[in-house]
């Protein structure tokens, strides 16, 4: 059993919705529309159940984590999304968006991306498609990240630079929005978490619902209990965990999303609306939209995904917040212990789990292992000296 739909107006509770401009609410409508037949079909489902086997690299394993178990006293599993194809959970969704977009007669893809990890996987899967692709990349997100810039050119992608307020991951999601008004004949607007107006936060959620559906089954075969006590992952929008705690939801496992402690709109944001979504943000005290900050450029990110609004506020779900000093403890201790180079997103759920060890201790922790660590080697380089 996974998660409930959201509500006939895209509501997960009291957040979520479609906070857009006019011009873009047909584009919406036709989407959710789309989307519904789409995942109503079987051999849609098939079509993309093949991708994600013969290209992504699915199912991901299970890993038992023995050395690191027994340093912290607390076992520890990782699903291993880092395996995947172009290194990440992202595909997974990319993948059912490009699908879909073809569906619907649409040959180009826009996208927004912050660190440049899913304008990687939407270029990827618009060359696997034959479709064109346009990135929208912050300035100096660009700066910051070259080699995925050049990546994602080498994919047949234009990288364009987002120029406005802080030329940085929520500008390029305005700039995305804008393109996209203009193009919606031809084009789709491949968002890459689980927010944005309806019906992204949903149907994100259910291209990621995968990780949650194949971990149920694998913790059933690995496990005296068949669950574990404890489901955590990383939140920046919140895509590999809502995917991973859907696989759980109607279980008795606690649901832990961790938080960068610099970008936790879960912990320390507000209730107010952004990109498209009424969510928990960070703010500032006259309103504004405040920048996250944090080691890992990929959860930089200053709002949340509706869903997880929701499953914070009525108690299903709860967020734990961590400093970039213990991600980069983590992020060593992973690999000394395990021969694993995670990186730095999914390194804030392990550090939780290391800082928290004496409660959990004797438990059962299942960690979506989000991404790996090639692309920070040489961020941490130069911490690590
Ligand atoms: C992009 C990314 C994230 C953050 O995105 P979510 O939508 O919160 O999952 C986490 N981990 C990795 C490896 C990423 O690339």
């Amino acid at each position: 059993m996974s998660l409930p739909e959201p509500s006939s107006s895209g509501r997960f509770g009291e957040f979520g919705g479609r906070y857009v401009p006019e011009t873009l609410v047909p584009a919406c409508q036709e989407l959710e529309a789309a989307f519904r037949e789409a995942w109503a079909d079987q051999s849609f489902r098939d079509e993309l159940d093949g991708l994600l086997a013969d290209y992504a690299g699915r199912p991901s394993p299970i890993t038992e984590c023995h050395r690191l178990s027994a340093e912290l006293g607390v076992r520890v599993l990782l699903k291993r999304e880092d395996l995947n194809h172009t290194g990440s959970h992202k595909i997974n969704n990319v993948l059912g968006q490009a699908l879909l977009a073809k569906r619907m007669g649409k040959t180009r893809l826009v996208a927004e991306t912050g660190a440049g990890q899913h304008g990687v996987a939407s270029a990827t899967a618009a060359a696997l498609m034959g479709m064109e692709c346009k990135v929208f990349m912050g300035e100096v997100d660009m700066e910051r990240q070259a080699l995925n810039v050049f990546r994602m050119r080498l994919l047949g992608a234009e990288v364009v630079p987002a120029m406005s307020g802080s030329r940085t991951l929520k500008d390029a999601v305005n700039e995305a929005m804008r393109d996209w008004v203009g193009t919606v004949e031809n084009t789709h607007y491949c968002l890459g978490s689980v927010m944005g107006p309806h019906p992204y936060p949903w149907m994100v959620r259910e291209f990621h619902t995968v990780i949650g559906k194949e971990s149920r089954e694998q913790c059933a075969k690995l496990l005296e209990n068949e669950i574990p006590d404890v489901v955590t992952a990383c939140v920046g929008g919140g895509s590999n965990a809502i995917g991973i705690f859907s696989g759980f939801a109607d279980t008795t496992a606690e649901l832990v999303g961790v938080e960068p402690a610099g970008g936790a709109a879960v912990g320390r944001g507000v209730p107010g609306v952004v990109h498209g979504m009424k969510s928990y943000l960070m703010q500032d005290e006259f309103g504004q939209v405040q920048e996250a900050h944090s080691i890992s450029a990929g959860l930089d990110y200053p709002g949340v995904g509706p869903e997880h609004s929701h499953l914070s506020s009525i108690g299903r779900a709860r967020y734990e917040q961590v400093t970039d000093d213990e991600v980069i403890a983590a992020f060593q201790l992973l690999s000394r212990t395990e021969g694993i180079i995670p990186a730095l997103e999914p390194a804030h759920a392990l550090a939780w789990i290391s800082r928290d060890r004496a409660k959990l201790a004797g438990k059962t922790v299942l960690l979506n292992m989000s991404g790996r660590g090639d692309k920070d080697v040489g961020q941490m380089m130069e911490i690590l000296g």
